[in-house]
C-alpha cells in the first residue's frame, strides 16, 4: 500500500459544551429595549434547564469540530455488511430539495398535488416491476416498519378466510428485526436452521410447516450474503398449507433486474429505499420501507391508496378490508423522491448493472481474502461475504481487534459479530460504487493486519492507536452513558 489513508493531523479536541461555557456569555444580541422593563409572571420564572452560556463562535466551532470527527460514505468506503452503505448521487438530493416537493403539505387536497401523486403512483409501479409484484404501499417508514406492515397483511389475509394462525417460520440467518416484527404482531417465531451450505433446505421447511403456521419470513439474499436457492420449492410447501411467503428484501441491491421475487413464489416483500435505492442513511435519518404484494393481497394494503381515475390522481380510502393507516400521512415523501430520481436516472439496464457490480465486488473481496481470513461458506456470494476470526484465534486475536485496527489504517470496519450463525463474523459489503483500487487497498490493509496478528498481537489488542477515541469500554459506554457534563 502506498500511503496510509489514516492520519492524526489537525483534528482538534473538543470539550463538552458544559465545560466550555462561561457564565454571562451570550450567543446573540438583540436591540436595546425601548419600553420599561416589567417582571415576568410568577409561574413563568420557574427554574429552567442548566444550559451552558456560550457565544456564537463557541457553538459554531463545537459542532463543526464534531462534524469533522464524523465518517460517512462521502468521506470513504463504508463496507458495513447488511447495511448497503452505497454512495448516493447528489442529484437525487437536489430533486428532493425542489421547493414543489419539499414544501408540499401532506394535507393538500388531491387537486392541488397532482404532480406529487403522479410520482407516487408511478413509483409504486416501478417498485412492483422491480420485485415482480402487483401493488405497492409507500407508507412504511423503515425496513422493520415494512415487516410489521407485512405481518399485519398476513394476519388480515387469514382473518378474511375466517382462520387464525399463531406461528411464522423464520430461518436462523434472519435479520434481528424479523422475529421482533413477528412477535410485535402477536405471532410466534419458529426458528429453522440453515443447512451446511448456509441456506434453507425445502425439507427443513416441510418439517415445520403446518396448519397453524401463517407463513414464512425469509431474507433473500440471506444475511450470509447467499441466495436462498430453494425458495421456489419452499414457497410451494408453504402455499400447499395455505401459508404466505414474506420476503425481507433489504438485500435487493444484489438482485435488481436479475430476480423478480414475485415470480418465484413470494407473496409480500419489503424494500429498503435507504439501502438499495440510494438514499443516505444512518444517524437516524428518515428511511422508507415500501411493501409490494401480489394481487390477492392488494385489498388489504394500507389506505389511502393513490389511484388514477379519469386521468386524475386521487387518494382513495374505500377499501373495507384494508389494515388501515400505518403512517400518519403518506410515508417519507422526500425519500420517495430520492429513490424515484435514482431509478429514473439509472434506468433498468443500469439498475441491473449496479447489482452485478455489487456482486462482483463482493466476490472479488471474498476470493482475495479467503486465504487470509477464514471464509464461512466457500461458495459464490451475492453482495456481501462473511469471514470469521477462526485463523487468528490461535494468536488470541479476535474479530473486534482486527476491526479496531482497520481504523488505524484509515478504513471503516465492516459489520462484526453478525450474522449470529457465524462465530466471530466479519461481514463485508463493498457495494457497487467502490473502485478496484479502493477494494485493493482495503484487502491489503486486512492482509497487513493479519500479519500483525501473527507477529505482534499486542498491537491489535491496543488498537486503535491513531484515532481520536481509543479503545472504548463498550459495556460501560452503553450502560452508563455520559450525556451531559
Ligand atoms: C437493514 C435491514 C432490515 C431493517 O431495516 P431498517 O430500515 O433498519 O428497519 C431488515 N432486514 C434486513 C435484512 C436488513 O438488512
Amino acid at each position: 500500500m502506498k500511503e496510509s489513508l489514516g492520519t492524526t493531523g489537525l483534528i482538534l479536541n473538543e470539550p463538552l459544551l458544559w465545560e466550555k461555557g462561561k457564565k454571562g456569555r451570550c450567543g446573540f444580541s438583540i436591540p436595546r429595549r425601548d419600553v420599561e422593563s416589567c417582571p415576568l409572571d410568577e409561574d413563568l420564572t420557574c427554574e429552567g434547564p442548566d444550559f451552558p452560556d456560550l457565544s456564537e463562535v463557541d457553538v459554531v466551532r463545537h459542532y463543526t469540530r464534531l462534524s469533522q470527527w464524523n465518517f460517512g460514505v462521502d468521506s470513504g468506503m463504508y463496507p458495513l455488511g447488511s447495511c448497503t452503505m452505497k454512495y448516493s448521487p447528489k442529484t437525487n438530493e437536489k430533486q428532493a430539495g425542489l421547493s414543489g416537493f419539499s414544501g408540499a403539505h401532506p394535507l393538500l387536497p388531491a387537486n392541488l398535488s397532482q404532480g406529487a401523486l403522479k410520482i407516487m403512483f408511478e413509483f409504486e409501479q416501478y417498485l412492483a416491476e422491480i420485485t415482480g409484484m402487483d401493488a405497492t404501499t409507500l407508507q412504511p417508514a423503515a425496513g422493520a416498519h415494512g415487516e410489521l406492515t407485512g405481518m399485519l397483511l398476513i394476519y388480515a389475509f387469514h382473518k378474511s378466510k375466517g382462520v387464525r394462525r399463531s406461528k411464522i417460520i423464520i430461518p436462523d440467518t434472519a435479520h434481528g428485526t424479523n422475529p421482533a416484527s413477528v412477535t410485535l404482531c402477536g405471532y410466534r417465531p419458529v426458528s429453522v436452521r440453515s443447512n451446511e451450505q448456509g441456506i434453507l433446505s425445502a425439507e427443513a421447511i416441510a418439517d415445520v410447516m403446518d396448519d397453524d403456521t401463517a407463513g414464512i419470513m425469509v431474507t433473500n439474499p440471506n444475511t450470509l450474503g447467499l441466495f436462498e436457492e430453494n425458495i421456489q420449492k419452499i414457497a410451494e410447501i408453504v402455499h400447499s398449507k395455505d401459508g404466505l411467503v414474506y420476503c425481507d428484501g433489504a438485500n435487493m441491491n444484489a438482485v435488481m433486474g436479475i430476480v423478480q421475487m414475485g415470480k418465484i413464489g413470494v407473496d409480500i416483500i419489503h424494500l429498503n429505499l435507504h439501502k438499495t435505492f440510494s438514499t443516505p442513511h444512518g444517524g437516524g435519518g428518515p428511511g422508507s420501507g415500501p411493501v409490494c404484494v401480489k394481487r390477492h393481497l392488494e385489498s388489504f394494503l394500507p389506505v389511502p391508496r393513490v389511484i388514477q381515475e379519469n386521468g386524475r390522481f386521487i387518494l382513495a380510502e374505500n377499501y373495507p378490508e384494508s389494515i388501515d393507516k400505518v403512517s400518519a400521512f403518506h410515508g417519507n415523501f422526500g425519500v420517495m423522491i430520492k429513490a424515484y430520481s435514482y431509478i429514473r436516472s439509472m434506468g433498468p439496464k443500469n439498475l441491473k448493472k449496479a447489482s452485478q457490480l455489487a456482486v462482483l465486488n463482493a466476490n472479488y473481496i471474498k476470493e482475495r481474502l479467503k486465504r487470509t481470513l477464514h471464509l464461512a461458506f466457500d461458495r459464490p456470494c451475492m453482495h456481501e461475504c462473511v469471514f470469521s476470526d477462526k485463523y487468528q484465534v490461535a494468536h488470541k486475536v479476535m474479530t473486534l481487534d482486527m476491526a479496531k485496527r482497520l481504523m488505524d489504517y484509515g478504513f471503516h470496519p465492516p459489520t462484526i459479530y453478525f450474522p449470529l450463525v457465524v462465530n466471530g463474523a466479519i461481514m463485508i459489503e463493498p457495494t457497487e460504487t467502490e473502485s478496484k483500487e479502493d477494494l485493493d487497498q482495503y484487502i491489503e490493509a486486512f492482509k497487513a493486519i493479519v500479519n500483525e496478528a501473527r507477529e505482534n498481537p499486542d498491537l491489535l489488542h491496543e488498537a486503535p492507536k491513531s484515532c481520536k477515541v481509543k479503545r472504548l469500554d463498550e459495556a460501560a459506554a452503553a450502560r452508563k452513558p455520559c450525556l451531559a457534563g
